[in-house]
């Protein structure tokens, strides 16, 4: 749908009807949601599967799957009479809020861990006028703080403990469910804060009771190594991993994410750097996508089981959460980049290229 006829793009248009919007909601968009769905071109049969499809929310407005949600939230703050929204954030989330925050001309205030949000996202929270606080500290904690601050002065929390960020996220379940024409066999999903495991596994069991899917996807959850509390079933003090959207040893909807498994007969299992990496680097070379390392952590537990031999066939769904211009310095490490000197002319890049 365009912007200039018919309905307007966004999620609060498109799916105005399972969200809890009011005629004092205001419609607020950038145009997020309804992202494409792609046809994995070389990794199903590395992944045991029949079918595999990417889930591209690295195409909302601000580049990750944080779009669905916080226009939900935030107009949902801007409804309840805000003039200032909070969150803690390891980097999509305050971009996100930033960029809402600037179309309602509100304040926004976001408070990220010191040294470990990537550039690419921290360049965002800059671009769109947000009050920057590094913290020192963790997501865990300072996620801690944006509650207690909230709870003590008149700013709206739009973390995803927030009901209307997760209610906002649903709607790409029911985006995929529309697409496939059913939900699929598996759906495969990093894991920070278990916020949008959660919201996918609530839009797939509304699908399933309105009718618009026959059955529900088993929920396949996957943390980096370093950063698996819910896998390791305690919280993590120090987490660590390359993957700085998932660094998180505490996830606030940690019981989302484990009724999301248990419901759907599905897992919650780790994945390592290197094998995060090694899906960072197969998606980019081998599918043309380029995501940010979190988003790879999904293909990489798919691309596991397919070795083990565990996914036995079906029809799989990987979110792809967040873009890999969001965090340009972890591809420069990961490749060492092969350029080559030449003049600007026929002569110079023949004898360049030795042809
Ligand atoms: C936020 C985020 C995640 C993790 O999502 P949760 O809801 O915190 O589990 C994964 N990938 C990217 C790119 C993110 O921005």
């Amino acid at each position: 749908m365009s912007t200039t006829t018919g309905t307007p793009r966004g999620v609060l248009f498109q799916w105005a009807g399972i969200l809890p919007l009011t005629e004092r909601t205001p419609r607020l968009t950038l145009g997020e949601g309804d992202t494409p769905l792609v046809r994995s071109a070389a990794l199903e049969g590395l992944c045991g599967l029949d079918e595999l499809w990417f889930k591209l929310e690295s195409c909302n407005p601000t580049g990750s799957f944080k779009d669905r949600g916080m226009v939900v939230a935030v107009a949902k703050a801007v409804e309840a009479g805000a003039k200032a929204i909070m969150c803690a954030s390891t980097g999509n989330t305050s971009a996100s809020a930033a960029a809402y925050a600037a179309r309602c001309g509100i304040e926004c205030f976001v408070l990220v861990p010191g040294g470990k949000v990537a550039a690419g996202k921290m360049a965002q929270a800059v671009a769109f006028g947000s009050r920057i606080l590094e913290v020192e500290g963790n997501f865990d904690q300072a996620l801690n703080a944006a509650r207690e601050l909230t709870e003590k002065h008149p700013v709206a929390l739009v973390n995803s403990v927030n009901p209307h960020r997760i209610a906002g996220q649903k709607t790409a379940a029911f985006e995929i469910c529309e697409a496939l024409g059913d939900a699929p066999d598996v759906l495969a999903i990093p894991v920070g804060n278990a916020g949008n495991i959660t919201a996918y596994w609530k839009g797939f069991c509304e699908c399933t009771e309105l009718g618009r899917a026959s059955g529900h996807p088993r929920m396949m959850g996957f943390q980096a190594a370093g950063a698996a509390p819910i896998v390791h079933g305690a919280p993590i003090e120090q987490p660590q991993t390359v993957a700085t959207a998932i660094r998180i040893g505490n996830p606030a909807s940690w019981q989302g994410a484990t009724a999301a498994r248990d419901e759907s007969g599905g897992l919650i299992a780790a994945v390592t750097d290197e094998e995060i990496l090694e899906a960072y680097e197969l998606l980019a070379r081998r599918e043309g996508l380029f995501v940010e390392p979190a988003s790879a952590a999904g293909v990489a537990g798919l691309l596991r089981l397919g070795r083990e031999g565990r996914t036995r066939g079906g029809r799989a769904v990987a979110i792809l959460t967040g873009n890999g211009l969001k965090d340009p310095d972890t591809a420069a490490a990961q490749y060492s980049p092969d350029i080559t000197r030449a003049k600007a002319t026929v002569e110079g890049v023949e004898r360049a290229l030795g042809w």
